[in-house]
């Protein structure tokens, strides 16, 4: 595969941590390489945050609530700025498609049409909230004025993961930001490119300094030292179950806010009278958008005995139609999985459903030696308790499980330590209803897969899927306190 650097110019793209408006090296001078998951070859080195850093980052994002220009400024005039940030978005949008794609391995098609629309949309959104976060008057003594407004939560600790690098980032940038908070965003060390994209672009809209601060690092590093940090009033986070567990942990030393968005292992019940077709077309792109890397991939697929074999055998034919390739290739449908180290974790999973008995009826191999392509692969034959039903693998598998009841088929849909996501595929109206109030997920989608909106909350309930809700109005309650303020009169 031919190099990227020869026809991308990244000479222009941002590599240094952004604290306070300027932008710096960390005080170690370390850097670390951001490579393309396609060709495996070092993009750009970027530097390296550390606590030292991130105590600067906070210190400078405590400043900016506090005084200067954020502090006295309108919603109106936050909800300008973040305009103004979505139009330099919109206007260099192939751009920062091209930065996303080859960071993250996605096919240009699909981050044109979904991951730069989303952000640009979640930002136009909340900067349209920016002057309409009221308060409320509420009565209680005639000789009191009693009213409730809602005030920025503080400085909010960002941390994101590379499976959508900059709509994670924006996710919670936007609201934060319309809200009259300050953030220190820490994105994902696979992928850090686009969110600093994203810092000079807020500094050209006018976004203060110190508004945004970015500092890319590792998990153990930056983020370990943001989620521990005395003077962050709320963490955002969004990825592994096992990191949300770290970082609640942490956050209970100082008692700091969490939002938690986690794993998945959403099912999807296609009852006998669904409208197969439609249900085996939008299961395979809810199974391998992003080849598999979405926290709301359709990853168990329970299907009512008497289309079983019409759909697997449809399931894994729209698989094997998949082009997978170079993500600047457009041809190109499927690009590689993110790392070296997550297509080992998914072929372990294969090896797993495999040894389990599971039957591997399209994929389950790696493709090439050079990059990190996984073939779409549909498992048939998958029991409840088996790895691959039961814990998220984050890569282009599915399982397909049977049923015969409804019962049945709700006990497997709930079978699991996860609460993200659900859909159903029936024409019995009765039954789609019934069955997104027996689901327990925090999205149900009846006769399609996947769509989200940014007016729309979205978030786990409980367990390995997390708490809290991102997005929506919910997002503004995230990013705000009510204050109260009793005001004696004489009556
Ligand atoms: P994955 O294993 O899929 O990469 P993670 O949860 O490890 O998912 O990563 C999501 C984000 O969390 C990344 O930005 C990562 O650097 C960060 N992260 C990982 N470990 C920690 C930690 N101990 N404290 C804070 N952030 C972390």
């Amino acid at each position: 595969m031919s190099s990227v650097l020869d026809t991308v110019d990244l000479s222009r793209t941002p590599t240094r941590l952004l604290i306070g408006g300027e932008w710096c090296e960390s005080a170690s001078g370390k850097r670390f390489a951001t490579l393309n998951p396609a060709t495996e070859e070092v993009l750009l080195e970027v530097a390296e945050a550390g606590a030292a850093e991130v105590d600067a980052a906070v210190d400078a994002a405590q400043a900016a609530l506090r005084k200067g220009p954020w502090a006295t400024m309108t919603g109106a005039e936050r909800g300008r700025i973040l305009h103004r940030l979505a139009a330099l978005m919109r206007e260099r949008s192939e751009e920062l498609v091209l930065l996303e794609s080859i960071d993250a391995g996605k096919p240009l098609a699909a981050t044109r049409r979904m991951d730069l629309p989303a952000a640009i949309d979640c930002l136009e959104y909340y900067a349209g909230w920016a002057d309409k976060i009221t308060g409320e008057v509420v009565p209680t003594r005639r000789d009191a004025l009693t009213y409730i407004h809602r005030v920025p939560v503080g400085v909010v600790g960002a941390i994101v993961p590379w499976n959508f690098p900059l709509m994670n980032a924006v996710w919670k940038v936007a609201p934060a930001l319309a809200c009259g908070c300050t953030v220190v965003l820490k994105p994902a060390e696979l992928t850090p490119l686009s969110a600093l994209w994203l810092g000079r672009a807020a500094i050209e809209a006018g976004l203060p300094a110190g508004v945004l601060n970015i500092v890319p690092g590792f998990g153990a590093g930056a983020g370990a030292a943001l989620v521990s940090h005395p003077d962050i009033d709320k963490i955002a986070f969004t990825g592994s179950p096992q990191t949300g567990q770290f970082i609640m942990r942490a956050a209970a030393e100082h008692i700091t806010h969490i939002g938690l968005e986690l794993g998945g292992k959403s099912p999807c019940v296609v009852f006998a009278d669904a409208d197969l077709e439609a249900a085996i077309r939008q299961t395979s792109s809810g199974s391998f958008f992003n080849a598999g890397q979405v926290c709301s991939a359709a990853t168990r697929v329970i299907v009512e005995d008497s289309i079983h074999d019409a759909f697997v055998e449809g399931l894994a034919k729209r698989a094997k139609t998949l082009r997978l390739g170079n993500p600047l290739d457009s041809a190109t449908t499927m690009g590689p999985v993110i790392s070296q180290r997550q297509m080992e974790r998914i072929l372990g999973y294969i090896d797993a459903g495999r040894k389990e008995g599971a039957q591997a009826v399209c994929g389950g191999h790696r493709v090439g030696n050079a990059g990190y392509f996984i073939e779409p692969t549909v498992f048939a034959g998958v029991g409840k308790t088996m790895k691959i039903a039961q814990e998220e693998i984050f890569g282009p598998v599915v399982s397909v499980m049977r049923f015969s009841d409804e019962e049945q088929a709700l006990n497997l849909a709930n079978g699991t330590a996860y609460s993200l996501a659900a859909a159903v595929w029936t024409r019995n109206i009765d039954r789609g209803h019934r069955m997104s109030h027996q689901l327990n997920a925090g999205t149900v989608w009846v006769n399609t897969y996947g769509p989200t909106d940014t007016r729309l909350p979205w978030g786990g309930m409980g367990g390995q899927s997390g708490i809290g809700r991102d997005l929506g109005r919910a997002a503004i309650d995230n990013y705000t306190e009510q204050k109260t303020v009793w005001l004696q009169t004489r009556a």
